[in-house]
């Protein structure tokens, strides 16, 4: 069994353990048997620099050696990927949504190149005389909000905008795939990451729907489960996930969870401050119903919209009152078999 049966309640110095299946979680790794475990690592996915270039899920594919799953688009969006899968680690979701794009920035250094003001110049300029095969431009309506075709709408015009995030296995604090494992295939690595070990899966698919999710995944050909492993060869040379290394934006945020969630908590007061109100956070809390991910997210719209569940909770969180309840009734069916035994008449 794994860390999801721990939890350190520190006494005296002596750090103390004691059963739990959900809640904060203070060292997973820890938790899980390694006494000098390293900080717990994981991903921020910072979706507002997104740009849906897909090199996440292409550097996820290469170096993972994960197959080829059809490509195939699916008639609502420039989504080709669909989902997360067995085959599909890291899933760009591509979201079409009619709204305000409010203060969104880039995240890339555009050499100060002043956007807003070269719209401006849109249309405005002097016509080149005679000889010119263009018409002179039109003189703009007098109520229209001339030089404002941008990205960021300043004057409230409402716009197409799309709404990109690279998902990914969330490595839960409390990991209902991994608690239902009956093989040990999957395990908790000492960088607080939950890996499959293909050679010890069986196949019995127990966490497929354990997982609150839907990330782990069977694949057809063999059957074993695959996802994410947060490129746990890499990390292990000191290397961050190929995800990560790709990410021309920095979309995708690899490093100390701890330091992670302050750099999170801080880039979403800068979109507040800008205006972009709808900017939150999601998974970074130890107190959700996983006791916390090591991958979470900053989104521009409620969960749902995204695919993701508003409320996650490990499956497995009341297995210890139905465990409770089962010996209740087991012992009060042999104590009504003994007494009925005993008052049976002679
Ligand atoms: S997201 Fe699903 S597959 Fe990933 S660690 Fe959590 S329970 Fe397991
Ligand atoms: S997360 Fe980064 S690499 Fe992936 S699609 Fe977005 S911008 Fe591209």
């Amino acid at each position: 069994m794994t860390e999801a049966g721990t939890a350190a309640t520190g006494t005296g110095g002596t750090a103390r353990w004691e059963n739990q299946w959900y809640g904060p979680q203070p060292n997973v790794a820890q938790a899980a048997g390694y006494a000098d475990a390293p900080p717990r690592m994981g991903f921020f996915t910072d979706t507002s620099v997104c740009i849906g270039c897909k090199a996440c899920e292409v550097a996820c594919k290469e170096w993972n050696s994960v197959p080829e799953d059809g490509l195939e688009l699916t008639g609502m969006s420039y989504d080709n990927t669909q989902g997360l899968g067995a085959d599909t680690w890291r899933h760009v979701a591509f979201i079409e949504q009619r709204k305000l794009l409010g203060g969104q920035e880039p995240g890339v250094d555009d050499g100060g190149f002043d956007a807003f003001e070269a719209a401006r110049q849109l249309g405005s300029t002097p016509s080149p005389g005679p000889g010119a095969t263009a018409p002179p431009p039109e003189p703009s309506p007098a109520d229209a909000p001339a030089g404002t075709i941008s990205p960021v709408s300043p004057d409230g015009r409402t716009e197409l905008r799309w709404l990109m995030s690279s998902d990914v296995c969330k490595h839960c604090t409390h990991a209902a795939c991994l608690d239902v494992c009956p093989t040990g295939a999957l395990f908790r690595t000492e960088f607080g990451t939950v890996v499959v070990q293909q050679d010890v899966c069986n196949g019995c698919g127990y966490c497929v729907p354990a997982c609150p999710y839907g990330v782990i995944d069977q694949r057809k050909e063999d059957g074993r489960v695959w996802k994410c492993t947060l490129c746990y060869d890499r990390l292990g040379v000191g290397m961050e996930p190929a995800c990560a290394k790709s990410c021309p934006t920095d979309s995708i945020q690899f490093g100390p969870l701890d330091e992670l969630r302050e750099r999170a908590a801080a880039r979403v007061a800068r979109l507040h401050a800008a205006g972009v109100t709808d900017a939150r956070l999601y998974g970074e809390s130890p107190d959700d119903g996983v006791g916390g991910d090591g991958a979470f997210f900053l989104l521009l719209d409620e969960p749902e919209v995204y695919g993701l569940p508003p409320d996650p909770v490990v499956t497995t969180r009341d297995l210890p009152a139905m465990w409770k309840h089962a010996a209740t009734a087991a012992v009060s069916l042999v104590a009504l078999s003994v007494a009925s035994f005993v008052r049976r008449p002679r």
